[in-house]
C-alpha cells in the first residue's frame, strides 16, 4: 500500500513537473504580489495613448506592437520580448505565437483575446494555443472597439477607421467573448457613423462624436436600462484628452483648460484654466493618482510635433507637482507617452518599436524626476 501511494505521489510530482516545465520561462504563473480584483484587469483602460494596445494583467504587462506582435514585460518597465517560446521559431513569421493580425487585445479570465477583422480569437497567457472563438459578422469589413469585462464592444468600419465617410453600419455592437452567443446590437443611430470613441460604464455608455464643423467632439450618453440616447454637450474633446468614471467626466480643451461633467447634476464646469503661450498640441491623461498633460510645443502640426514635448504632472487638486522634457524622439519619428502602471509611466521614443523609457513615480516631486532607459 505504502509503495502504491509513493508511486502515485512520484507520478503526480512528475506530471506536475512536466506541466510546469513545458511553460515558457517568461511567464511561470500569476504574479503573487499586489494582485487586484479581476475586473481591474479586464476593464478597458481609458487613459492610454492608443486603444486597447496594453494589458495590465495578473501575469504582467502585454503590449500589442504596431507590427501586430504581442510583447511581454513582467512589470512594464522591464525589457519587452515577443510572447513566444515555440522552439525553432524565428519570431518573424505569422505563425509565431506572438503574432495576432489584430489592432486590439483584451484580458479575461486568464486568457488574451484579439480580433482579426471579423474573427474573435483567444490564446493562453504565454502566447500558446491560439483558438478561433467565433465569427462576428460576414463582411470583410474592419471594426473598431475594445474588450471590457468579458465583452467585445465594437462598431463596423467599412472605411477602415472610425470617422471614415465610407462607413455604412450605424450600430454599436457587443459580443460575449467566452461563449458561443451571437453579437447583440446595443445602439442603432446615425451618430454611430461619426463616432470617435465610446466609454462603457455600468448601465451608461458615453459617446464621443466627431464635430466636423469645429474642434472637438459632441458628447452623448446612452442608458442601457432606459434605452434613451441624450446629447449632453457639443463642447467636449476626444479620446486623447477625455475620461469618465461613475460620477464625473473630464476633458481638456486646448488653451482653455480642464472641464468637469457632473453626472448626477448634468452640469459642466471649467475646473482649471490652463493656457500655453505656444499651444501646439496637448494630450491629457486623467489617471487615478495624477493628471498628465503632455504638451507638444511645436505650433505647426504638420512638422514632427513629438520632437518637442513636455510632461506636466498635476495632482487631482490641479496643482502642478512636477514637469520634465522628453527629448528622446529621433528625427523623423513619433514617440511619447504610452501608458502607466501603479509604479511607472511608460514612454516610447519611437511608436514603431517597443517601449524604451519609463518614469519611476516615486521620483515625482523630488527634484530628481528623470526618464530611465528600459535596458535589455
Ligand atoms: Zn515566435
Amino acid at each position: 500500500m505504502i509503495k502504491k501511494i509513493s508511486t502515485l505521489l512520484i507520478l503526480v510530482l512528475t506530471a506536475g513537473c512536466l506541466a510546469s516545465c513545458s511553460k515558457p520561462s517568461i511567464i511561470d504563473s500569476k504574479i503573487s504580489i499586489n494582485q487586484k480584483p479581476e475586473q481591474y484587469y479586464s476593464s478597458f483602460k481609458q487613459n492610454e495613448a492608443g486603444v486597447a494596445k496594453f494589458l495590465e494583467t495578473p501575469y504582467g504587462m502585454y503590449n500589442l506592437g504596431s507590427d501586430k506582435y504581442i510583447y511581454y514585460s513582467e512589470k512594464g518597465n522591464m525589457k519587452y520580448v515577443k510572447l513566444c517560446s515555440k522552439p525553432n521559431c524565428n519570431h518573424k513569421s505569422k505563425d509565431c505565437n506572438a503574432y495576432t493580425d489584430s489592432y486590439q487585445i483584451g484580458y479575461y479570465k486568464d486568457k488574451i483575446y484579439y480580433t482579426s477583422d471579423s474573427i474573435l480569437n483567444c490564446m493562453e497567457m504565454d502566447g500558446s494555443n491560439h483558438l478561433r472563438v467565433k465569427t462576428l459578422y460576414d463582411s470583410p469589413d474592419a471594426n473598431f472597439g475594445y474588450f471590457h469585462n468579458g465583452y467585445f464592444y465594437y462598431v463596423i468600419t467599412r472605411g477602415g477607421t472610425v470617422g471614415s465617410p465610407s462607413n455604412v453600419d450605424n450600430n454599436l455592437y457587443r459580443v460575449k467573448i467566452d461563449d458561443n452567443s451571437k453579437p447583440e446590437i446595443i445602439i442603432t443611430d446615425d451618430i454611430i457613423l461619426d463616432i470617435h470613441m465610446f466609454i462603457v460604464l455600468g448601465n451608461t455608455i458615453y459617446l464621443y462624436i466627431y464635430n466636423y464643423n469645429d474642434w472637438g467632439c459632441y458628447l452623448y450618453s446612452y442608458s442601457t436600462k432606459t434605452e434613451i440616447l441624450t446629447k449632453l454637450t457639443d463642447y467636449w474633446s476626444g479620446f486623447g484628452s477625455s475620461f469618465f468614471d461613475e460620477d464625473y467626466g473630464y476633458c481638456y480643451r486646448p488653451n482653455e483648460g480642464i472641464y468637469k461633467y457632473n453626472v448626477a447634476r448634468n452640469e459642466i464646469t471649467l475646473e482649471k484654466a490652463i493656457k500655453f503661450n505656444n499651444h501646439g498640441l496637448c494630450a491629457v491623461k486623467f489617471c487615478p493618482d495624477y493628471i498628465y498633460i503632455i504638451h507638444h510645443t511645436s505650433e505647426d502640426r504638420f512638422t514632427n510635433y513629438s520632437q518637442n514635448q513636455v510632461l506636466y504632472i498635476y495632482d487631482w487638486y490641479y496643482n502642478l507637482i512636477d514637469s520634465i522634457v522628453f527629448d528622446k524622439v529621433p528625427d523623423g519619428e513619433y514617440g511619447g507617452y504610452l501608458t502607466y502602471s501603479d509604479d511607472y509611466i511608460i514612454f516610447s521614443s519611437d511608436y514603431h518599436h517597443v517601449p524604451d523609457y519609463y518614469i519611476d513615480k516615486s521620483e515625482i516631486g523630488t527634484d530628481n524626476l528623470m526618464f530611465h532607459k528600459i535596458e535589455d
